[in-house]
């Protein structure tokens, strides 16, 4: 299936809304989605639905926070040119594929999921025996199959869900995908191609099917491929009449791993604003240095003249993010010999945070100050989604026999 996900080679991507990024957020996430969109099509969309799923009670965070969360993304270089940026809820078919593919997940396949029991203990103060919290994994997996979206950038903890969007592609297409027509429009898709191509496909498809031969069928994948002439509809039928199988409707993505962010929080724990120890990307420079100066660092260096140990400093975390090699060497060596003191070792931090804030908070500015521009990106970002997701439920609803109105 591998074929199927890179042939689309689109990104799928979303945030959840619940309140002002901060660098947690940009040295975890933002940052890669700016390398990501120069390599591929991505689909960069505000999560808000999955907000309510955890803040149902009191979701009137969620407005502003939409804003705000679009405003940072710009600030920190997401590029409307190269990227889709869109609303969830702007986009209904993803409730209605959402509610099509909960018929046909079974129950178990949810409640496993890792994170269900996780999230329950960790925000223990919320009520999350809901349907909505148990079905959000699902919500996922239709936020990433709406678009057919090849690759979904995620952390090590968020690989389960993928194989479980994975897992809903493979049934909905085992369910699904042997259209009566089958046979017939995969040779009208193989006509369209031209006779030497159409040629080629059918004796690498033979080759493989009687002789199981590897090299045909990645030649025969590497041929749809390239394909210029054939539509999506067209390429999904054949990968599937190559392998034997239906036509793949919903392709399965696969997860493109990120490198866990190495950003700490002011206290050396993951940077999260529930653990209140995050630097807002809007933050005033007054706050920033007034934070940074305020950290704790070793405590082992009580006074001025005390030596301490960098590996015991949640300073020494910041500047392996920020700082280069012959700082980290000054900090090593001026740490243990006690050679600097904390406020001294802190500067070269505090100037470097300032100086990656300092054009995000200019770039922000200017689009607070053009609110209709933010808008207009937002409402051609959502009509460009809508677009390809109302593409995908037409397929869905013409397979699953919902086409009589
Ligand atoms: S000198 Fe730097 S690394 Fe050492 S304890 Fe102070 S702040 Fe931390």
């Amino acid at each position: 299936m591998e074929n199927v996900a890179s042939q689309h080679a689109r990104v799928l991507s979303g945030m959840r809304p619940t309140g002002r990024l901060h660098l947690g957020h940009y040295h975890g996430v933002i940052k890669n989605w700016v390398e990501l969109q120069h390599e591929y099509q991505c689909f960069f969309f505000v999560a808000d639905w999955h907000a309510l799923t955890t803040h149902y009670e009191d979701p009137s965070i969620i407005p502003e926070s939409v804003w705000d969360m679009v405003i940072d993304w710009l600030a920190a270089g997401v590029n409307p040119g190269e990227a889709t940026l869109f609303i969830q809820s702007r986009v209904p078919e993803h409730a209605e594929l959402h509610l099509l593919l909960s018929m046909i997940t079974p129950l178990g396949w949810l409640e496993r999921a890792p994170s269900y029991k996780d999230q329950q203990e960790k925000l223990k103060e919320k009520d999350l025996a809901t349907y909505g919290f148990l079905g959000y994994p699902l919500l996922q997996a239709a936020d990433i199959l709406i678009y057919r979206a090849g690759l979904v950038p995620v952390g090590e903890d968020q690989v389960p869900h993928v194989e479980l969007t994975r897992e809903i592609a493979r049934r909905f297409n085992h369910l699904f995908g042997r259209e009566a027509d089958f046979e017939e429009k995969a040779g009208a898709a193989m006509k369209k191609m031209g006779k030497k191509n159409a040629r080629l496909y059918a004796s690498y498809r033979k080759s493989w099917q009687e002789q199981g031969d590897d090299e045909a069928l990645a030649a025969a994948r590497a041929l749809l491929e390239s394909q210029q002439n054939i539509n999506l509809n067209d390429r999904d039928r054949l990968f599937g009449y190559l392998e034997g199988g239906g036509k793949v409707i919903l392709p399965e993505p696969q997860a493109l791993l990120t490198k866990a962010s190495k950003m700490p929080g002011l206290d050396g724990q993951k940077m999260s604003k529930s653990y209140g120890n995050t630097i807002p990307l809007n933050a005033k420079p007054e706050q920033v240095e007034q934070q940074l100066r305020t950290m704790p660092t070793d405590p082992a260096r009580v006074r001025r003249t005390d030596p301490g140990d960098p590996a015991k400093c949640p300073v020494w975390e910041f500047h392996q993010v920020y700082s280069e090699d012959s700082v980290k060497n000054w900090v090593q060596e001026g740490c243990r010999s006690a050679g600097i003191g904390c406020i001294e070792c802190k500067q070269p931090v505090i100037d470097a945070v300032l100086a990656e804030l300092k054009p995000m908070q200019e770039r922000a500015a200017e689009y607070e100050s053009d609110p209709d521009l933010v808008r207009n990106i937002i409402n051609e970002g959502c009509e460009k989604a809508r677009d390809e997701a109302r593409d995908t439920m037409e397929e869905v609803r013409h397979v699953m026999s919902l086409e009589y109105r």
